[in-house]
């Protein structure tokens, strides 16, 4: 990495997968405005169902998501309850026509297939899912089976995304993640077997002890597999915020000029693989619909990252799990037993949210633009003239060769891609210095 370089890579800066970014919603959207939201929904508009399974049979040590040890045995209750949650919401909605269906968590594969179908089944009385509706579920290898695989082929999953993270066993140790490649390759055989053949893997660079070679064995390991879509994200390292993230030992953490090599290497292996580079960090076979959208300029980000189509609104299931609506956010309570709690008091589970303002409408746009394209136009906008704040944090990144500036236009040249972030953070109006701390922007 060139050393000039480093002390932005060092900056810290929201994912922006929604803006504003989720540790500014507050207490402000509650469950009624929740209800205004579901209700204003337009007969015509489409849906994307987001379910998220806060359980995991292990707790990895890098985690960074909502999710509770389980030794088996709460899944059938979490069923019921978010059942009776699809209940509540579906009766206040405006339109039932979905066109996505995601699975996230924690591991939705810790759900029986017998769960699962349950679930499946219920969202099938309430909702009208649209023929070629997109059907996604992130599962962890560990714990595939030819049984969950039929399931999920059954109900008419569509794309599989498997945690991978690193291949190399002294990485897998200091992240409390073992899971040999024989298993992963296993497990997608699994899948494969039962028709399940749009994968995706996510790995991870920035782990303890992962070194070039690490990552390129890696990359060489998870490419054999054919994936269509790989993820390649940066290990964010925040102790203060997960706990368990205590268990690493951060002395054994790359430093950041490091991390940004391994990024490159990384996307410079997938690149000559066949793989074109999506966004800030996602890749995809040219035959994909994430690479075509990509390369038509028609990316969309959300808290699933990055989507080729998107509905007109999100709306999420389960603890913690966040709803997108035209007029805002709102997310669910986090811990299971309060969740719990509300849904059983006949009540919307809602904690928090944002609802946005025309002034955030339009720094949202600009800060999409920005991470699905790496360019903006500012001429609908008013131009520069309505950013003067921005305009001046843009100047030393555009000294710098992070952004270039050419009249209206702000562009972050693709071998500076890792960057991105940074410069949506300029139109960030939410970001301040005394802000709760995020990763590093690389
Ligand atoms: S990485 Fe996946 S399996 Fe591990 S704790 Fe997080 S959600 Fe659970």
């Amino acid at each position: 990495m060139d050393p000039h370089l480093i002390p932005y890579a060092e900056r810290q800066a929201p994912r922006y997968t929604s803006y504003p970014s989720a540790n500014h919603f507050d207490a402000a959207v509650d469950a009624q405005i929740y209800r205004r939201w579901l209700g204003s929904i337009g007969e015509r508009a489409t849906l994307s169902l987001y379910l998220h399974i806060p359980y995991c049979r292990q707790l990895c040590w890098y985690c960074g998501c909502n999710t509770f040890l389980t030794r088996g045995g709460d899944s059938g209750d979490f069923v019921t309850t978010t059942m009776m949650e699809i209940d509540l919401v579906a009766s206040a909605l405006g339109s039932r026509t979905v066109d996505e269906v995601h699975w996230g968590g924690g591991t939705p594969n810790v759900l029986s297939a017998a769960e699962f179908l349950r679930l499946v089944h219920h969202i099938d009385f309430w909702f009208d899912i649209l023929p070629g509706a997109r059907h996604a579920i992130e599962l962890d290898p560990r714990h595939v089976t030819a049984e969950l695989a039929r399931a999920y082929a059954a109900a008419g999953v569509s794309r599989v995304s498997l945690g991978v993270q690193d291949l190399n066993a002294h990485v897998q140790d200091a992240i409390g993640r073992v899971q040999p490649f024989e298993q992963v390759r296993d497990a997608v055989k699994t899948l494969r077997d039962a028709g399940l053949n749009e994968l995706s893997f996510d790995l991870i660079y920035g782990l303890p002890l992962q070194t070039y070679a690490d990552v390129a064995r890696t990359i060489q390991l998870a490419a054999e597999l054919k994936p269509q879509r790989i993820a390649l994200f940066g290990y964010a390292h925040v102790p203060w915020f997960k706990r368990r993230q205590r268990l690493i030992n951060a002395e054994a953490l790359p430093g950041v000029s490091e991390r940004y090599d391994q990024a490159e290497l990384a996307r410079r292996m997938l690149c000559e693989l066949g793989y074109e580079s999506v966004g800030l960090d996602h890749f995809a076979l040219p035959s994909d619909p994430l690479a075509a959208a990509a390369r038509a300029s028609s990316l969309h980000r959300n808290f699933q990252g990055y989507v080729a189509n998107e509905s007109n609104a999100v709306l999420g299931f389960g603890p913690s799990a966040i709803s997108q609506f035209p007029g805002g956010y709102a997310q669910n309570i986090s811990t299971i037993g309060a969740w719990r709690h509300a849904v059983e008091a006949g009540t919307l589970p809602i904690a928090r949210g944002h609802a946005l303002s025309a002034e955030d409408l339009r720094r949202r746009a600009i800060v999409q633009s920005i991470m699905c394209s790496l360019e903006v136009d500012l001429a609908p906008w008013g131009g520069w003239d309505m950013f003067p704040d921005a305009y001046s944090d843009l100047a030393p990144l555009a000294a710098a060769g992070i952004v270039e500036i050419s009249g209206d236009a702000l562009k972050v040249p693709s071998p500076m891609r890792q960057f991105s972030r940074l410069a949506a953070m300029a139109f960030d109006a939410y970001a301040s210095p005394s802000a709760t701390p995020h990763s590093r922007a690389v």
